[in-house]
C-alpha cells in the first residue's frame, strides 16, 4: 500500500458521503449530464481571497489565470482580486471580458508581435521578458500611437528553497539577469514609455513559510537596488508568489499569516526607493486547486496478478496532474475517495487507472479505499487548478470532462 495526501479539510467531514456546495456527487454528475465532470466550488475560493486579504494588508493580490481560466471561475474571482495575471492573448481574451485592462498583466516569453499588438492596444501591462521583446513592444507602441505601459521581468539571482518548481537563480527563459535589468529599464524609459515597474518571480508551489519570507525579502531588496541602479522608481512590484498547496503525503499546508506578518514588518523598513511603489503577490494553485474536485466513474473492475484495479472513465487526458506527469520528478498519489464513503473503513488496496492504453494513466497507485464497485464515483482532490487546461485533452480521443462551478452562496 502506498500512501496519499490528506483530503483538503472542506471536504472531509461531511457524515461519510463527499458533498460539494452542499449537493452530493452523484448530483453534480446528473447536473453534467455524463462523467467524468470537474466541480469547482466557488464559495472555497472566496474564503481563500478573504484569508489572504487577512494576512497582508495593502499588498495588491492577483491572480494568475493559467491555474485555472475556467470562464465562469474567472467572473467569480475577477472582482474579489486586484490584477489578472496572463500569458498569452487567448488569456488576455478571457481576462479582459472580466477586468479592466489597467489590472491585467502580460507575463511569459515569447510574445509574437499580435499579441504584443492586442495588448499594447488593449491597455494591458507587458511584463517583458528580454530586451527583443521591449523593442518591439515599444516599436509596435510607436506604430499604434499607444503608450505601452511596460514593466520589467527579473530573472533575480534569489531562488525559492523548498519550492517545486524553481524558476529563479539560474539561466532562464523568464526575464532578463539583474545585472541587465537597470540597464533595460533606463531603455524603456528613454523610449518615453509608461514603466509600470518589476515582476520578479522565482518559484511555484512552496509549504514552507519561512522559505517565502527570506524570497520575499530577498526581492525586496533586489528590487531596491534595481531601482537606485535605474535611477527610478517602480510603480509596482510584482514580488511573485510560489504558494504551494498540501498535494502528498506528509505536505502540511502552507502558514500563509507568518508570510504575512513578516512582509508588513519588511515593507514597513523597505528603502526610501520604494517609499511610493505598490507591492502585489500573484497566485495561482493556492487560490483555487483546493476548491476543485474531479468526478469519474468506475467502468470496470479487474483483477491482476494478484491486484485490484478499478478502471474508471476519466484519465490523464483531464487530469494528467494526478497522474504525476505534470512537474513531479517522482509519481505520487493525491488525495482520492470514494464519493458515497469518503470515511468508510479503507480495507483494500486498489489502482484506479483511467482508459487510456499508456501505463502512464493511473490516478492512483495501490491506494487503500473502501470496497468499490462499477458504478461508484471516485473522487480526485485538489483538482482546481492545472487540471483540465493543463492536460492532453485530445490523447486517446476521448471526449472533454463537464466543468460546473458550484456555489454554495
Ligand atoms: C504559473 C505562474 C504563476 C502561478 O503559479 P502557482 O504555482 O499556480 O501559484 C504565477 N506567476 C507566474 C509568473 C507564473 O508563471
Amino acid at each position: 500500500m502506498k500512501p496519499m495526501g490528506a483530503l483538503p479539510p472542506e471536504f472531509a467531514d461531511q457524515q461519510g458521503m463527499l458533498t460539494i456546495a452542499g449537493r452530493s456527487a452523484e448530483e453534480w454528475a446528473a447536473e453534467a449530464g455524463d462523467t467524468p465532470v470537474f466541480v469547482y466550488d466557488g464559495a472555497i475560493v472566496a474564503a481563500r481571497i478573504a484569508r489572504f486579504r487577512a494576512a497582508f494588508s495593502d499588498v495588491d493580490l492577483h491572480y494568475a489565470i493559467k491555474a485555472n481560466p475556467l470562464p465562469a471561475l474567472l467572473a467569480a474571482i475577477a472582482p474579489l482580486v486586484d490584477g489578472l495575471d496572463i500569458a498569452s492573448a487567448g488569456e488576455l481574451h478571457r481576462a479582459i471580458a472580466v477586468k479592466p485592462a489597467v489590472a491585467i498583466t502580460f507575463a511569459g516569453p515569447g510574445k509574437r508581435d499580435d499579441e504584443l499588438t492586442v495588448a499594447i492596444g488593449a491597455g494591458v501591462t507587458l511584463n517583458v521578458e528580454s530586451e527583443g521583446e521591449a523593442a518591439r513592444a515599444i516599436a509596435i507602441g510607436e506604430r499604434l500611437g499607444i503608450r505601452p505601459r511596460l514593466a520589467v521581468r527579473v530573472n533575480p539571482d534569489i531562488e525559492l528553497r523548498g519550492s517545486g518548481m524553481r524558476m529563479g537563480g539560474r539561466p532562464s527563459p523568464f526575464g532578463v539577469d539583474a545585472v541587465r535589468a537597470a540597464a533595460l529599464v533606463r531603455a524603456i524609459v528613454e523610449a518615453g514609455a509608461d514603466w509600470r515597474g518589476f515582476h520578479l518571480y522565482a518559484g511555484s508551489q512552496a509549504l514552507d513559510a519561512q522559505a517565502i519570507v527570506e524570497t520575499q525579502a530577498a526581492t525586496i531588496a533586489l528590487a531596491a537596488r534595481l531601482a537606485e541602479e535605474a535611477g527610478a522608481s517602480p510603480p509596482l512590484v510584482n514580488l511573485g508568489g510560489g504558494f504551494g498547496i498540501p498535494y502528498f503525503a506528509g505536505d502540511r499546508s502552507l502558514a500563509v499569516e507568518e508570510i504575512g506578518a513578516a512582509l508588513r514588518i519588511a515593507l514597513a523598513d523597505r528603502p526610501p526607493v520604494l517609499r511610493d511603489t505598490r507591492f502585489a503577490i500573484e497566485l495561482g494553485r493556492w487560490l483555487v486547486a483546493e476548491a476543485g474536485i474531479y468526478l469519474t466513474r468506475i467502468v470496470d473492475r479487474k483483477e491482476s496478478g494478484g491486484e485490484v484495479f478499478l478502471v474508471v472513465d476519466g484519465g490523464l487526458n483531464h487530469q494528467l496532474a494526478a497522474s504525476g506527469n505534470f512537474g513531479t520528478v517522482v509519481r505520487r498519489n493525491y488525495p482520492l475517495a470514494l464519493a458515497r464513503a469518503i470515511d468508510g473503513a479503507a480495507i483494500e488496496t486498489v489502482s484506479v487507472v483511467g482508459p487510456l492504453c499508456t501505463p502512464l494513466d493511473r490516478l492512483g497507485d495501490r491506494i487503500s479505499l473502501p470496497p468499490a464497485q462499477v458504478g461508484d464515483l471516485i473522487a480526485i482532490f485538489l483538482a482546481g487548478a492545472y487540471g483540465a487546461s493543463a492536460s492532453p485533452a485530445d490523447f486517446l480521443g476521448h471526449p472533454p470532462a463537464a466543468e460546473l462551478l458550484a456555489n454554495s452562496h
